[in-house]
């Protein structure tokens, strides 16, 4: 595999590989962050074309331009769908980006559970309009590993949102069955869980497995799709399970205003699932 960075006169070229023969490239104007945390490589660079751009070990977390088409569509689905969300868990998410979409709602409580606290502190010097809702005096930060705070809490949560990586490293665990055998032992009645689910292109096997287990542990499972530009392939998945709430029963509470991307129209949409993969995850 050829390399993630190289330079092209001053610029240096950051890329994303997506498969070993293709992805994505960014050529940054300046690169603002390079250093490993305890956890994984961090990379801050601005660019001409999507502003300020994260990566975590190579890969692109969220950019300036087009942040809002994941947080929006991570968020929103699920707690529009819950009559009243006053305790909402958030895992991962460091970047600030899901945790602002949250704080829109009325809620009690906002829990963020993120595994490393660099991902925060970079987060919050160069992507201050993501993380500023930290300071909001509902937001309770916890420094741990999702799974293992959720093993040892005895919270009642009315929404959990899973804010992951892919599947590798430190996350791999907030991919597990068990882990959402533990999520649902969490959750207050009428709860809702939701997250990222990967692409549909590249990550298919990872969904097929989660279909099956989510059939077996909640009532209610879904999967829904919205474009994330810079995520690969372009077109996104995220999931929603529930043993009492079907999304597709139209919201219970009012849409923020202010959004750009999430509406009415969009929420049933995004649950119209192309044949393909209607077909692998039947
Ligand atoms: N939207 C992104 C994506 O799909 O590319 C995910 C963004 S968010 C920055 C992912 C966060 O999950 C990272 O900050 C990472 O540190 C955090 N994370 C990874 N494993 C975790 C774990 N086991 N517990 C809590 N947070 C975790």
């Amino acid at each position: 595999m050829s390399k993630r960075i190289s330079f092209k006169g001053k610029l240096a070229e950051f890329r994303e590989f997506h498969t070993p023969s293709s992805g994505f490239f960014f050529l940054a104007k300046q690169r603002l962050l390079s250093e490993k945390s305890l956890f994984q490589q961090i990379d801050i660079i601005d660019t001409d074309s999507f502003g300020r751009i994260l990566f975590l070990d190579g890969l692109v977390q969220t950019t300036e331009k087009d942040e809002f088409f994941y947080h929006e569509m991570l968020v929103h689905p699920a707690m529009v769908s819950h009559a009243k969300p006053e305790a909402v868990l958030l895992i991962g998410g460091g970047d600030g980006g899901a945790l602002k979409e949250v704080l829109r709602y009325p809620l009690k409580s906002a829990t963020m559970v993120e595994i490393d606290a660099r991902v925060i502190d970079v987060c919050e010097k160069y992507f201050p309009w993501l993380s500023s809702a930290r300071s909001d005096k509902r937001v309770e930060l916890k420094i741990a590993d999702g799974s293992a705070f959720i093993q040892e809490s005895d919270r009642m949560f009315d929404v959990i949102l899973i804010d992951s990586s892919d599947p590798v490293g430190p996350s791999t665990v907030l991919h597990q069955r068990e882990f959402f055998e533990q999520l649902k032992s969490h959750l207050k009645p009428g709860g809702i869980v939701a997250g990222q689910a990967g692409s549909p292109l590249y990550h298919l096997a990872s969904l097929r497995e989660k279909s099956l287990f989510f059939q077996e542990i909640f009532k209610f499972s879904f999967f829904y799709l919205g474009p994330v530009p810079t995520y690969p392939g372009g077109t996104w998945s995220f999931f929603f399970v529930s043993d009492k709430i079907n999304p597709l029963e139209g919201s219970k509470g009012d849409i923020p205003s202010g959004l750009h991307y999430y509406n009415v129209e969009i929420h049933q949409a995004a649950f119209s699932l192309p044949a393909f993969l209607k077909k692998e995850l039947a």
